[in-house]
């Protein structure tokens, strides 16, 4: 890069001394703006010179970017709105989110007009025949979306009926559950399909007339039926959630994902890569156990799925494992046991435990998971979100270096939620990256204190202490979010919560253990520059500077200028990935 700049000088040097303009043309000129570059040596500019998929000159003025324009070039006036490098995000679950941008998002929903409102949304979308599943309703019925705390909670349990849903239901089966999978409600299409419309087997519940209302109770038989009942999504049906995912991402500011990513939707990848629909860089997260099956294809991380050859598009990046399981359902790992359930300390996964309960662990089957992985040319990012998850995943990685003598860089405790003081330092220490996710802390806030206390709660989502001690964090959504809570993707409300750490609301005033609010610096640096270090790449990306690539978001105000409590106002206005333009609002 260096030498094609100096190249470039020379040549518009010559250029004082005739008249010429020597000046490469641009394809795109983005000036007039506030750029803020995440670049130390030159950390504001007003344009970016943009030729091909690659940044050309980083400029103190619109004069200087004006050398370029030519009669192809594109040049945009952002009339003083706020620029930085693209928004990476390092957590997503991006088949699910597409499944949940096309189908039926029932958490929020708790009573028959939310439903139907909801179905009546998706219908179209699906078309004739296609089955509608899942749904996942309820989450938020004990405590409403933007609650504080326990305080709000309520107690009463919608049951629905598909009398609620059949006329808009006639061509297509629907079977939804409850976000805890205790209930679940089939329409009449698809009892229909599972031949079950005039069954009375256990756990249905029957309407007065002995016929099903719809709605069927967790281990009832009527469930294997209509399990079995079920028609998979089809290929077109799944690439275009894979479609509607996207136009979500660059709607909202992101350029890559660090994606965790099935088998099959790598396929999707590459057939969207191919027809030039891939509009966001995938970083794809493979599970811990593939490490060998992935070695012996002959794959590691950089290289793209089906050429095997580096590519900075689409690729496989970290083997993502995991140690315990999520506070929503009081499965993360902890030393003492959790205070509204006395005798709970949580669980395992099965990386981590050979038990069919997950209580008892088994630690050497996570270290020789990574320790393959490692063999094969894959770094580790392993989910660990209570204080005993997290501590006995720095063990894990603290071994892992005295066995191998190597550093640690790139490897992440994933989450990393609740930190005990102790295990603070650790991070730095082994060079091992804290993969957060802000917004955790505006929904999780609701039963944190009631589930682990006041004091365990210090060490909650503590983005300050672990830069006080000098870890690096890195920022994802974990979009779409759990069974038991919806994780927002769009900026705004992971930088919101970092910053302010209240819900939607604003509850509580002043923030939850305000100590640990961090300024928006550092959480634009743990949005960009620090993804593309943990992604071996900030060489490439990850900053605006001339030679790295053209991956730009511009918001409708200076994030480093406004009140943070209006963070939450932020619009996207463009998107730009690899010199591509992939959203622009009108
Ligand atoms: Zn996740």
């Amino acid at each position: 890069m260096r030498n094609y700049a100096i190249a470039f000088a020379i040549a518009a040097a010559a250029c004082l001394f005739a008249s010429c303009s020597s000046y490469p043309e641009a394809s795109i000129i983005l000036k007039n703006g506030e750029i803020y570059t995440m670049e130390p040596g030159q950390p504001w500019a007003r344009a970016v010179v943009i030729s091909g998929n690659k940044i050309l000159a980083v400029l103190e003025t619109d004069t200087e970017a004006d050398r370029y324009a030519g009669s192809g070039t594109h040049v945009i006036d952002l009339h003083g709105k706020f620029a930085l490098p693209g928004f990476i995000d390092a957590h997503t679950h991006f088949e699910s989110a597409g499944a949940m941008v096309n189908g039926v998002n029932l958490l929020t929903v708790a009573d028959d007009a939310g439903l139907r409102k909801e179905i009546s949304r998706v219908v179209p979308i699906v078309g004739k025949g296609e089955w509608i599943t899942g749904g996942l309703w309820g989450a938020y019925e004990q405590w409403s979306q933007g609650a504080a705390g326990s305080g709000e909670k309520r107690l009463r349990r919608w049951e629905p009926q598909r009398s609620a849903i059949d006329d808009l239901t006639a061509d297509n089966p629907a079977f939804l559950s409850s976000f805890d999978s205790k209930l679940f409600l089939a329409n009449t299409a698809a009892l229909k399909a599972a031949g079950l419309e005039t069954a009375r087997l256990a756990g249905m519940k029957l309407a007065a007339g002995g016929l099903p209302t719809g709605l069927i109770a967790e281990g009832s038989p009527a469930l294997k039926a209509l399990r079995q009942a079920v028609k998979p999504k089809s290929e077109a049906r799944l690439l275009n959630e894979s479609r509607a995912a996207l136009k979500r991402l660059a709607e909202s500011g992101i350029v890559e994902i660090h994606d965790i990513t099935d088998p099959d939707q790598a396929g999707r990848y590459a057939t969207l890569q191919e027809g030039g629909e891939l509009t966001c860089r995938i970083w794809m997260r493979p599970d811990l156990s593939r490490g060998a099956e992935l070695r012996d294809k002959g794959l590691k991380m950089g290289t793209h799925p089906v050429t095997k050859q580096p590519d900075t598009f689409l690729r496989y990046g970290a083997l993502k494992g995991y140690i315990d399981g999520i506070m929503g359902t009081h499965g993360a790992l902890f030393f003492a046991a959790y205070d509204d359930q006395p005798g709970n300390f949580g669980h395992y996964r099965p990386h981590t435990s050979d038990d069919p309960k997950l209580l008892a662990p088994n630690m050497k089957k996570m270290q020789d998971l990574i320790r393959t992985g490692v063999d094969a040319g894959f770094v580790t990012n392993v989910h660990a979100i209570g204080d005993k998850g997290v501590s006995l995943m720095l063990d894990t990685y603290e071994s892992l270096m005295q066995q191998t003598g190597r550093t640690l860089e790139g490897f992440r405790v994933i989450h990393a939620q609740v930190i005990r003081p102790e295990d603070l330092p650790r991070f730095k220490k082994l060079h091992v990256i804290a993969e957060v996710n802000p917004y955790h802390i505006s929904d999780d806030m609701r039963w944190m204190e009631e589930r682990i206390g006041h004091e365990r709660c210090r060490g909650a989502y503590a983005f300050k202490s672990l830069l006080d001690n000098d870890a690096m964090l890195s920022f994802g959504s974990d979009w779409p979010g759990t069974s038991a809570a919806e994780y927002y993707m769009h900026p705004k409300y992971l930088l919101h919560a970092a910053v302010n750490r209240t819900t939607l609301n604003g509850k509580p005033e002043g923030g939850w253990f305000p100590e640990q609010k961090i300024p928006i610096e550092e959480a634009l640096k743990a949005y960009t520059i620090n993804n593309a270090i943990a992604a071996f790449e900030d060489d490439e990306r990850g900053s605006l500077k001339a030679g790295k690539l053209a991956d730009i978001t511009v918001l409708d105000r200076n994030l480093l200028k406004i009140d943070p409590k209006t963070i939450l106002q932020t619009s996207i206005d463009l998107t730009m990935v690899d010199g591509r333009i992939v959203f622009q609002r009108n």
